[in-house]
């Protein structure tokens, strides 16, 4: 069985306030005699369900075409938390003997299309628990690692240092807590700091 746990990509889709929404323009119409539909994207790197590169944060930080790729597929295990807004703490997660790659519910995954401004979101003590146990990925519902209004990102930066890799906005909604093989590669994108990706869960 699989688990889609991306959100669907439309120009309705919100973007962190003040970033580019996707548009899809058509160059070439079918409808209008053309051979074929030809459409150009615009788009943050940061769309919907996507990875973060380091480049994002740090100014010497891999592209995302340079992330590691083996962080991205694997075993992983989701975590429903009850938390609905601020710092999350181990004791929110509970038991992660052997998780590799650890997938946070909220109840972030119930909002439709609206841009939350509240949030759960990484805490530093969290990261350094989680890299202690050997996790790789952390990826939430959230939009966000850290807090709407940080202007240091502080968890992003944890994640770093302990070269651990994050994804923001997936959409987990009636995906049961349970292990799973996960896969949600970046694009190869040459000098961006992010990138969408099609996450799946495989039971
Ligand atoms: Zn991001």
């Amino acid at each position: 069985m699989i688990y889609d746990i991306t959100r669907r990509i439309t120009s309705s889709l919100p973007v962190w306030p003040g970033d580019t929404p996707y548009q899809v323009t058509p160059v070439m119409r079918m409808a209008d005699g053309d051979p074929v539909n030809l459409t150009t994207l615009t788009t943050t790197a940061h769309l919907g369900t996507h990875a973060d590169a380091y480049f994002h944060y740090v100014a010497a930080g891999a592209y995302v075409a340079d992330m590691p790729l083996e962080a991205y597929i694997g075993p992983a295990r989701v975590v429903t938390v009850a938390r609905v807004d601020g710092p999350l703490r181990p004791d929110d997660i509970g038991d992660i003997e052997g998780v590799e790659r650890l997938l946070i519910h909220s109840a972030v995954s119930d909002l439709a299309e609206e841009w939350p401004q509240q949030f759960p979101y990484l805490s530093v003590p969290l990261i350094e628990w989680l890299a202690g146990a050997g996790v790789r990925l952390v990826g939430l519902d959230s939009p966000s690692v850290d807090a709407f209004e940080s202007e240091d990102f502080p968890c992003h930066h944890a994640l770093y240092r302990h070269g651990m890799v994050n994804l923001e906005s997936l959409w987990l909604r009636d995906v049961p807590d349970g292990d799973y093989e996960l896969v949600a590669l970046p694009l190869k994108l040459d000098g961006a700091c992010g990138s969408p990706v099609r996450a799946i869960l495989r039971s």
